[in-house]
C-alpha cells in the first residue's frame, strides 16, 4: 500500500518535504486543517519556527488531530521545529509542547555563530553510506527517555530517535538528495498501516 502522508503546511519548508516524500513513494499532501489531518497515515511536521507555528496552530483544532493520529495507530515526524513540537519538554526557552515523544530539546542550541552547518554521519540503520546532513538554527535533543531509540548520532549526541511511530530529527533531510529518512518514515507509515479517521 502507498500511504498517504500529510505535510503540515501553515509555515516552514513544508513543499521540500513533500516533493522528498513523493521520492520516497508515498501520496504526499498538505495540510492546513483537521479535516486533512484526519485523512492521512502519517505526518511530517516540518522544520521552520516553532514559536510561530504553535502560535498558528492555537485554536485550529491541529494538535488534537494529531493526537488522535497517534492514538489511530499513524507515524508522526518532526523536524527541527518539528521536532521541537513533539518533544516532551523545550528550554530554554521553555516553551510548550506536545509530548509525543519523551525528548528534552534545546532551542537554538548551537549557538549563533554555528547556528546553521552541514555534516554527514554513517548512515547507522540506513545504511553504510554517509547520510549528509544540514541543520539550519536546529535545537539539540538534550535528554532521551527510556523508550526513546537514537537513531542517528552527530558527535555522540543523538540527532534522530524514535519512540513506536513518532519520530524526531534535529537536521533538514528534506533539504538533500538522499531520501533514505523519508523512506524509513514511510515504512513507519505503512507498518500496520493506520486507518483513515471514520473509516
Ligand atoms: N530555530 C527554530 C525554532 O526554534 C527551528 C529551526 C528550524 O526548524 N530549521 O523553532
Amino acid at each position: 500500500m502507498n500511504p498517504t502522508i500529510g505535510v503540515l503546511a501553515l509555515q516552514g519548508d513544508f513543499a521540500a518535504h513533500v516533493a522528498a516524500l513523493g521520492d520516497a513513494g508515498a501520496r504526499a499532501v498538505e495540510c492546513r486543517t483537521v479535516a486533512q489531518v484526519n485523512a492521512v497515515n502519517g505526518l511530517v511536521i516540518p522544520g521552520g519556527e516553532s514559536t510561530t507555528l504553535l502560535r498558528l496552530l492555537d485554536g485550529t483544532g491541529i494538535e488534537g488531530a494529531v493526537r488522535a493520529l497517534v492514538a489511530r495507530g499513524g507515524a508522526v515526524f518532526g523536524t527541527c521545529a518539528g521536532a521541537i513540537l513533539v518533544a516532551r519538554e523545550t528550554v530554554r526557552p521553555a516553551q510548550a509542547a506536545w509530548g509525543l515523544l519523551d525528548i528534552t530539546v534545546e532551542r537554538n542550541a548551537y549557538g549563533r555563530q554555528v547556528d546553521s552547518f552541514e555534516g554527514a554521519v554513517p548512515g547507522g540503520p540506513f545504511g553504510a553510506a554517509p547520510l549528509p546532513l544540514i541543520f539550519i538554527r536546529a535545537p539539540r535533543i538534550r535528554r532521551v527517555g527510556p523508550g526513546v531509540e537514537t537513531l542517528l548520532a552527530l558527535a555522540g549526541e543523538p540527532i534522530l530517535v524514535r519512540a513506536g511511530r513518532v519520530l524526531a530529527g534535529t537536521f533538514h533531510p528534506e533539504l538533500t538528495g538522499d531520501r533514505r529518512v523519508h523512506r524509513a518514515f514511510v515504512e513507519l507509515c505503512v507498518a500496520r498501516g493506520a486507518e483513515v479517521a471514520g473509516r
